[in-house]
């Protein structure tokens, strides 16, 4: 493909670093590109655009301790963008904004935080229902005696000692 900046290269299809801009601060991310090999421009195809914006957005995330992208996602899990905003008692525009590049306030960043932290919980508390010797008095366990002194959220049926994440 001839380059339609200098129209004299021909714009080769390959990896290369580019510098992206983000509130004030510079982040160079690697992408697959279209690399004029005459003048040097670069160009990204597509929606390779919406994933530079991203990359740099999460460069911006790592230096700040802020979760990325890819961290929220995997906060969302299994839940629809719809169901998670819900939860999270956010728009839905903000779920998306945020898994596609738009860098979430130090707010919004702390609200994630502690969704993921309760449904790690959830997810982890049931593996636990059986083996209770073995966690005993482990950081973080306590044993419950009935369900009635348990933290299971929803408690689990099953009237038996069991550990239960505190
Ligand atoms: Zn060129």
């Amino acid at each position: 493909m001839k380059c339609f900046a200098c129209g004299d290269g021909e714009l080769e299809s390959r990896s290369t670093s580019i510098e992206g801009e983000i509130k004030g601060k510079k982040y160079g991310v690697e992408m697959p590109a279209l690399v004029c090999n005459a003048c040097g421009h670069i160009a990204l195809e597509g929606k390779d655009g919406q994933e530079f914006m991203r990359r740099v957005a999460d460069e911006y995330r790592r230096a700040h301790h802020l979760l990325t992208s890819g961290e929220i996602k995997n906060i969302r899990g299994s839940l629809t963008q719809q169901a998670f905003a819900d939860q999270l008692g956010v728009g839905v525009a903000s779920v998306k904004r945020w898994e596609l590049g738009l860098v979430q306030d130090k707010r919004n960043d702390k609200i994630l935080r502690e969704f993921g932290d309760r449904h790690k919980r959830k997810k982890f508390a049931p593996q636990y229902t059986f083996a209770v010797s073995a966690y005993a008095g482990g950081p973080g366990y306590a044993l419950a005696s009935s369900w009635s002194s348990c933290s299971h959220d929803p408690p689990t049926k099953r009237r038996q000692v069991h550990a239960c994440l505190i």
